[in-house]
């Protein structure tokens, strides 16, 4: 029987750790991991493929390590399961999924400038934004020089203030992309402000401002092959939102951008977060728990340490407002979160043993813990929450 510390799980995968090495599949000991349910994800891409149009692409938004989830195996299975695009933010992510041997079109969702940049990017065959006709030129020199030319997209503000060229503007902007040599225009789009919010007033003015311009381009004599403009909120709302692909990243994996847009597809949860019982140890009234006493034993208590903390990816902020699932039971968290560790009230579980697993986040039995569970507690969102877990702990791909 080998002990805690003599068990760092061999990676079969850059991302993901064999399966066979954890309980119930062989025996080895973790004190914490992050299962990634592939079948989960697979059902996710059909149930959003099924509400595109046959001629609507699918891109898999796999920026950020696909929202913590690993960002090779997930565009592996996101592209068998019928995605035909994968979306990164920076060249470093491209690059990564290149290596993997991944050859599906991959946009870069951020902006790139330097002529570094640019010979990366051609190198790499990824695929520039490009926000402003400066850029543009900087691109069609720099590939000039290469003898090379790149498929671009034109990324147009329509009133998110974040990066692209003013909608009033595009008309010149896209005519400028167009006529350079070595740019071919592969798309033009946009990015939504509020497409989760159930008010569609602003999305509307954004989609309208959008086919404004677009009207303008074609009006000018260019024709854009593609146009896109919907994240997963968009793609949830309407048909009229999807144009000639979908930029879908949280519906991926499994998470409502909005409780309004709950009832259109039915989506499962990818990732869980489980940890193990470290020790267990009762306490008596008036006994402190963890760094500055944020909790204080009002009854004999029995407290279960668990193996995992914020720098894991539990927010701090959690600390006491948290609960636990171990053996299909709710338990409260109690005390500050530790960076490693935290501690549970499990004095209604008194059989309870070391090395029984806790569920953080997911499913156990009749109950589960949502990352929008999570992000209500903090007034935060569950995009945050997912990516909080892309540093310390194992993944494990699991087929539920
Ligand atoms: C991140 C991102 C998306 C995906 O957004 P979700 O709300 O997670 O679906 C789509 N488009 C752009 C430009 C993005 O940056």
């Amino acid at each position: 029987m080998l002990s805690w510390e003599q068990t760092p799980a061999e990676t079969t995968t850059k991302e993901y750790t064999q399966i066979a090495q954890y309980d119930g599949y062989g025996g080895l000991c973790q004190r914490a991991w992050v299962e990634i349910d592939l079948t989960a994800l697979t059902h996710n891409i059909k149930q959003l493929k099924n509400i595109l149009s046959p001629q609507t692409e699918l891109m898999a938004v796999v920026k950020a390590d696909a929202y913590g989830h690993g960002a090779i195996t997930v565009s592996q299975t996101a592209l068998q399961a019928g995605a035909s695009w994968l979306g990164v933010a920076t060249i470093p992510e491209g690059i990564e999924l290149r290596e993997a041997g991944i050859e599906a079109p991959i946009l870069l969702l951020g902006a790139t400038h330097t002529p570094e940049q640019v010979k990366a990017i051609a190198h790499w065959h990824l695929q520039p934004t490009i926000c402003t006709a400066k850029q543009a030129l900087i691109f069609s020199e720099v590939l000039a020089t290469l003898d090379r030319y790149l498929p671009v997209h034109a990324k147009l503000d329509t009133g998110m203030s974040r990066l692209g060229t003013p909608w009033q503007e595009a008309t010149e902007f896209v005519q400028l992309i167009e006529h350079l040599p070595n740019l071919r225009l592969a798309s033009v789009y946009s990015h939504l402000a509020t497409a989760d919010s159930p008010d569609r007033t602003i999305m509307l003015q954004q989609q309208q401002r959008f086919e404004q311009a677009i009207a303008q381009i074609k009006t000018s004599g260019v024709k854009p092959s593609s146009l896109h403009l919907a994240n997963s909120a968009a793609a949830l709302s309407h048909p009229n939102l999807h144009y000639d692909l979908v930029r879908v990243g949280l519906a991926t994996y499994g998470l409502y951008p909005a409780l309004h847009l709950q009832d259109v597809v039915n989506l499962k949860p990818v990732m869980q977060v489980k940890a193990r019982v470290t020790q267990v140890k009762t306490i008596t009234v008036g006994t402190g728990v963890s760094y500055g006493y944020q909790f204080i034993a009002d009854r004999p208590t029995q407290i279960a340490v668990v193996g995992v903390g914020y720098a894991d990816g539990i927010p701090r902020n959690l600390s006491n407002k948290m609960q636990a699932l171990i053996r299909g039971r709710f338990v409260q968290q109690v005390g500050a979160v530790t960076m490693d560790q935290l501690m549970l009230d499990v004095t209604d579980i008194p059989d309870l043993e070391v090395g029984e697993v806790v569920t953080l986040l997911g499913k156990d039995g009749k109950y589960q813990i949502t990352a929008d569970d999570w992000a209500a507690s903090l007034g935060t969102i569950s995009w945050e929450i997912i990516c909080g877990f892309k540093h310390r702990l194992p993944r494990v791909a699991v087929n539920y």
